[in-house]
């Protein structure tokens, strides 16, 4: 590979990561697993050490989490919320401890944690109080949640003792909560949830509480925030006093001396996890010693005194039966694995991706081979190997086809991708691919439209494209086997309420090629309107951050076919909305004002707002608001009756505020 070839290659891989993420960490809707999704991360983690000069800002590697759901207020965390670093296997974390004991001294203590399989959270207590709960999001700031976190049985709503504390933990879903939910779903018709980690995302993303409610999730707390009434010393006396004030806090945990104890203590984990009643997909060994811990510190991401240990992924061996290739939006024909059924990490499995046409050319695919398939503790199973030493001699190799499975036209490979494509635009499977997306939740989010509604009316030649959607009428969806007036009444009502979106979801919608949801948005961002953006030139898309040439000319590719032109003008025609109505640049520029990136504390009673008023004007100026004065509080403003809080600040030399000082900085910060 030329330099060119492979920073273009190091550009593709990174796009899809930060594409896996955003379904992952937003959607809740990972398509790979997460074995294959580690795999593609580290590769390009090692691109980077090689060039680091190709690193960027927009790097997966860069940063923790991904945006932000809409829909919800955002909270700044009084301290970031990190990723963990992993290690794969024991000389990974051999290596780690060795690097810590060479700053810390050979006989330091480990703490080595069941790592529970579910989503961050922070829990904020004020005077012992839950005055907040929020989700890591992008690390620095996450969506406030308190309400869903309430519904939680384990989450204390008031602690033992009065005091103010942000603690942090893993909430999840129990394996049989998940279990029933997904027969349920079934029953209903409904798409069943691939994991409990993502049954548990999605619950807590629910607008109602009501709805969390019924998900019966659970939590673990593993960590807090110190502050000068939360002064532990060590991870384990960590969970001592988490314990007292309350905390569920997991039993699978062990203080370790020597490598011979983590090492042990990690098999025992990998023996019981499959009997313990929530998912756990590995251990964290972390520095028992805060005080090491601190003089260890951080990368951008993760801390450097902790390491996740992820367990290996199960493999099972089984006979590959045939080949099943689907025809995608983009006409990128995708080989899956159909193969006789076999028991692996606690489901039976038939279906196996294969990625692409390279893939099974490296691995040597025969038809009838004995295959080793492979799922880390997740989603989709993979074939990863194939056990030639079960071969029969009359074995012949796999068909690749040549024609498109569904409309038979000749299929190609684009500038030697690995991808085989049918390019035929009128091809049946495509255009049913491209209305599934562009009705999905990333894109226009049409609830109630499924598949199964989308192929009946292309059947019906009712639509042929996602511009017709707008112009069907209720009594066509009546055509429709099994449709009654009730949900004809309903799609059609989602259809048009899905006109008034920003634009940002139509462009992810149109599927132009390597414009997923998060580089819409940020070309929506910088473009007000889809017209601005057609009429845009290549240079003045490219400055947007982490956008290159290969997405403007793609753009500009797609803009300039007459058809797409067609296309875009009949949405238009039908009044899909053609604007972005989301924060301005300016609203979202990092703001200059007295509060921006300071700790403040509200205490006493104030007169012109609530508490919770307070806080979120503070944090729209970009403050952090926290429960309690420390070493580290910036402001304290101090309401009527304002006690110990103030008596505090004051000896800690913090500037206070008054209401009326607090009023009138918040003016001049407008
Ligand atoms: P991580 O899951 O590897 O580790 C960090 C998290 O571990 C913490 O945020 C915390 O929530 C959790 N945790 C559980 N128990 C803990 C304990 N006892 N102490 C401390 N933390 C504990 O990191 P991440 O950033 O949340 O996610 C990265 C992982 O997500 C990747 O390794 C990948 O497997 C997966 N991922 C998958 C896809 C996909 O498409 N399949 C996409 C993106 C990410």
């Amino acid at each position: 590979m030329t330099q060119k070839q492979s920073h273009d290659y190091f550009n593709e891989l990174k796009d899809k990561l930060n594409e896996h993420s955003y379904r992952y960490y937003v959607l809740d809707q990972p398509t790979i697993s997460d074995a294959a999704y580690d795999r593609m991360y580290q590769e390009l983690k090692h691109l980077e050490a090689l060039h680091p000069e190709w690193v960027t800002r927009d790097s997966p590697t860069q940063r923790v989490g991904d945006k932000l759901l809409e829909g919800f207020t955002q909270v700044r965390h009084s301290e970031p919320m990190y990723s963990l670093d992993n290690a794969f296997d024991q000389d990974d974390v051999a290596r780690f401890l060795k690097r810590v004991k060479e700053q810390g001294g050979e006989d330091l203590e480990f703490m080595v944690e069941a790592k529970i399989d579910g989503l961050a959270v922070a829990l904020v207590y004020e005077d012992g109080e839950l005055v907040q709960g929020a989700t890591r999001g992008n690390g620095e700031v996450g969506e406030d949640i308190t309400n869903n976190l309430r519904t939680i049985k384990s989450v204390p709503l008031r602690l033992r003792q009065d005091q103010g504390v942000e603690v942090r933990g893993e909430a999840f879903m129990p394996k049989a909560v998940f279990a029933a939910l997904n027969t349920e779903r079934d029953q209903e018709g409904l798409e069943p949830f691939a994991n409990p980690r993502n049954a548990a995302a999605g619950a807590l993303r629910q607008i109602d509480p009501q709805q969390v409610a019924k998900r019966q999730l659970d939590v673990f707390i593993y960590g807090a925030v110190t502050n000068p009434s939360f002064t532990p010393s060590s991870q384990s006396e960590a969970f001592e006093q988490l314990k007292e004030l309350g905390f569920k806090t997991n039993p699978y945990r062990k203080l370790c001396r020597t490598e011979e104890e983590v090492m042990d203590f990690l098999e025992e984990l990998t023996r019981v996890r499959h009997e313990l009643p929530y998912d756990i997909d590995g251990a964290v060994i972390k520095v028992n010693d805060y005080a090491l811990q601190e003089s260890l510190g951080f990368t951008v991401k993760a801390p450097r005194w902790a390491m996740a240990y992820k367990f290996p992924a199960e493999v099972a061996e089984t006979e590959l039966l045939h080949i099943d290739w689907t025809v995608g939006r983009t006409g990128v024909v995708t080989p899956t694995a159909v193969m006789a059924p076999v028991h692996l990490a606690g489901t039976t499995v038939q279906r196996a991706t294969l990625h692409n046409v390279d893939y099974i050319e490296t691995l040597d695919l025969y038809q009838g081979d004995t295959v080793a398939v492979q799922k880390a503790g997740d989603i989709i199973p993979e074939v990863t190997t194939v056990i030639k030493a079960h071969r029969s001699s009359q074995a012949v190799p796999v068909d690749i086809p040549q024609v498109c499975p569904e409309c038979h036209s000749d299929l190609v490979r684009l500038h030697e991708e690995v991808a085989l494509r049918c390019i035929n635009p009128l091809c049946p499977a495509q255009a049913l691919a491209q209305l599934t997306y562009f009705v999905s939740r990333g894109a226009m989010d049409i609830r109630g439209l499924g598949q199964r509604v989308l192929e009946e009316l292309l059947k019906a030649g009712l639509i042929q494209d996602v511009a017709d959607l707008y112009y069907l009428q209720e009594e066509d969806f009546m055509q429709l086997p099994n449709t009654k007036e009730r949900s004809a009444h309903n799609l059609y009502t989602a259809i048009q309420g899905s006109k008034k979106h920003s634009y940002e979801r139509l462009l992810t919608g149109l599927g132009i090629r390597h414009v997923g949801a998060q580089i819409a948005l940020q070309l929506a961002q910088h473009f007000p309107s889809l017209k601005e953006l057609m009429q845009a030139e290549a240079r003045e898309i490219e400055k947007i951050d982490g956008i290159g040439s290969r997405i403007s000319q793609s753009l500009i590719q797609y803009f300039l076919n007459e058809d797409h032109q067609r296309l875009i003008q009949r949405l238009k025609e039908a009044g899909v909305q053609m604007t972005y109505d989301g924060p301005s640049l300016e609203e979202l520029d990092v703001r200059d004002n007295y509060f921006a990136d300071k700790t403040v504390v509200l205490t006493g009673a104030l007169s012109t707002y609530t508490r919770a008023e307070a806080r979120s004007l503070l944090e729209n100026l970009g403050a952090r608001v926290t429960g309690s004065v420390s070493g580290n509080t910036d402001i304290l403003i101090a309401g009527a009756e304002a006690g110990n809080s103030l008596t505090k600040a004051k000896s800690l030399g913090t500037d206070i505020l008054t209401e009326d000082e607090f009023i009138k900085l918040l003016e001049e910060s407008e």
